[in-house]
């Protein structure tokens, strides 16, 4: 167990998400609208995403999950905590 505490969760921010150029965050919002519709969760302002959605993700960027964690956190999607909760991959 990390000293700093449980592994942080991966949480999107939707509205933040919402306001960025299509061509950077487009697939992303594709992929949550797909989560929250197979939730049935349509009212939050933000999506906890699986781990394993984030290694999708990276695929569909074609970065690695470091990269694009870090690409996701400067667009303000990611907190920086998300950071420790890719360390472990
Ligand atoms: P599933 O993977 O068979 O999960 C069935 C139900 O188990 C989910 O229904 C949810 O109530 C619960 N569940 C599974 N994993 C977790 C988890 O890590 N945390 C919590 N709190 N609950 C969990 P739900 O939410 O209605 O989702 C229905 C189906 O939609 C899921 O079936 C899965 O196929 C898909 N899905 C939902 N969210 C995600 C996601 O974030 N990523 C991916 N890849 N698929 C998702
Ligand atoms: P959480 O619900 O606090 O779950 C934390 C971790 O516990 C998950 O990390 C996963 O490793 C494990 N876990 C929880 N429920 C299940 C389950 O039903 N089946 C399995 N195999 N593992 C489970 P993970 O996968 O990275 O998910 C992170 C967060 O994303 C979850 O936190 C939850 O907030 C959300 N999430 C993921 N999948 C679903 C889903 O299917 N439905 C809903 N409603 N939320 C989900």
């Amino acid at each position: 167990p990390s000293p700093l505490g449980p592994t942080p969760k991966l949480v999107i921010d939707l509205e933040r998400l919402q306001q960025l150029p299509k061509d950077k965050a487009g697939p992303l919002a594709r992929y949550a609208a797909t989560i929250q519709s197979q939730r049935g969760d349509y009212n939050g302002k933000v999506l906890s995403i699986r781990q394993e959605d984030l290694r999708s993700l990276a695929v569909i960027y074609d970065k690695s999950p470091t990269e694009l964690t870090e690409e996701l956190i400067t667009w303000g999607v990611l907190d920086p905590e998300a950071r420790r909760a890719v360390e472990s991959f």
